[in-house]
């Protein structure tokens, strides 16, 4: 879909849930993380980059306290008021956008602006991202949310503080220990751009890929499978990686390089030493990902995304059959290189690929996925797009 069919959505279905038009159009896009999992909120690298699906928040501002939100994907309309917004109680979808009221509502407050000051707002979500792929809908929602709030609250708060917000309302009201990748890359994003992250410094450089200009394509394999980051997995990982950094004597894994790894081996019982051992070689590919494609082009990018792979289902265990057939399926089919991407436990892969191989590749996966019996995977081309901006 694009943006402006998008857009055109996201006001008929906001005049049709509160009977006027809104105040003004916002979208955020989701995003796609090349290289770097779960190393965010381990203050490593990431390189991640926005993709052209997104969501559009239409909002309008009231002459009460009232917040309402609505969503073209999720049924019912969520009403609060500002005065009574607990992040404890918020559930559901809703919890996306209220959450990011609140962190906004606290942030304005740091500002001086007290909260008693701030209008009602009614806002709605309309979306082409699909949720629970591994494409970061939950970053969308609240960018777009985020960018609208800042403009009719007229907070003036610039991208890094949002991409702050957004993750505040995912870690505090949702309850996910996601890191700060997401937010970052659907605010910061730009086309035939990847954002190398820093989040230690949330230093952001964007980074050419020239995909197009070489012939490749990424493709996006979504295999169907759900994940969630709020329970299980994402938790205990990253409860691993703070359990090796402390027995490591460091302050996060970041401060930890390849070097280090001989004397991990020594200190760390097995499971922490691999998901230790995963993030260190991670931290590396990402750079090593960056350097390759600006000496020698996007071609050279395949191999590492195939080591990141290794490395997730393998060290950090967070693969699964989906997934693991997915990627070497897509490799014997002569992608250039490709992982699963996102959190894990489900979700989403990526290959690089030629844009003639495309079509072959996209075939030959469905065909592997019916033969192991699994859910018929949707496959569909990404490219670098613009981050979070107002539409109308
Ligand atoms: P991901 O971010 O990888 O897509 P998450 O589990 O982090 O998966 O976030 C998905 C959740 O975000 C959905 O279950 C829903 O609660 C919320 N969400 C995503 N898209 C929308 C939308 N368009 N409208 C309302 N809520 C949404
Ligand atoms: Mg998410």
């Amino acid at each position: 879909m694009t943006t402006t069919e998008l857009s055109q959505q996201g006001r008929e279905f906001f005049a049709g849930q509160f009977g006027q038009p809104p105040d003004g159009l916002w979208s955020a896009p989701g995003r796609v993380n090349l290289i770097g999992e779960h190393t965010d909120y381990n203050n490593g690298f990431v390189f991640p980059i926005a993709i052209e699906k997104r969501t559009v928040a239409a909002a309008g501002l009231r002459s009460d306290r009232r917040l309402r939100v609505a969503s073209s994907s999720f049924p019912g309309m969520v009403e609060v008021s500002l005065d009574e917004l607990d992040p404890d109680a918020l559930q559901g979808w809703a919890a996306y956008p209220l959450g990011v009221a609140w962190a906004m509502a606290q942030a304005a407050g740091e500002k001086g602006i007290p909260g008693a000051q701030l209008a009602g707002v009614d806002l709605t979500l309309t979306s082409d991202v699909p949720a629970g792929a591994g494409l970061s809908s939950s970053a969308a929602v609240e960018c777009a949310a985020a960018l609208a709030l800042n403009e009719l609250w007229g907070l003036g708060l610039g991208r890094e503080e949002l991409a702050r917000i957004g993750q505040l309302a995912e870690n505090r009201v949702v309850g996910a220990p996601t890191g700060i990748m997401d937010q970052s890359a659907s605010l910061l994003g730009e086309p035939d751009h990847g954002i190398l992250l820093d989040c230690q410094s949330l230093r952001a450089e964007s980074v050419p890929l020239g995909f197009a200009a070489a012939g490749l394509g990424l493709l996006v394999i979504d295999t169907r499978t759900s994940h969630s980051h709020a329970d299980g997995g994402y938790a205990s990982r990253r409860r691993s990686c703070e359990e090796g950094a402390k027995a490591m004597g460091v302050p996060s894994l970041r401060a930890l390089g390849p070097g280090d790894l001989p004397r991990a081996a020594g200190v760390l019982d097995d499971e922490t030493f691999r998901r230790v051992r995963h993030i260190v070689t991670e931290n590396q590919r990402v750079l090593d990902t960056v350097a390759a494609l600006q000496a020698e082009g996007p071609s050279a990018v395949g191999p590492f995304l195939n080591e990141s792979h290794v490395s997730m289902r393998d060290d950090f265990e967070i693969s699964t059959p989906e997934l693991d057939l997915a990627v070497s399926a897509a490799q014997s089919l002569g992608a250039l290189g490709a992982r699963m991407t996102g959190g894990g436990f489900g979700g989403a892969a990526i290959a690089l690929v030629r844009n003639g191989d495309a079509a072959g590749i996209t075939e030959g996966l469905i065909r592997e996925f019916a033969r192991a019996g699994f859910t018929a995977p949707s496959i569909f081309p990404v490219s670098a797009s613009a981050g979070a901006r107002r539409e109308e």
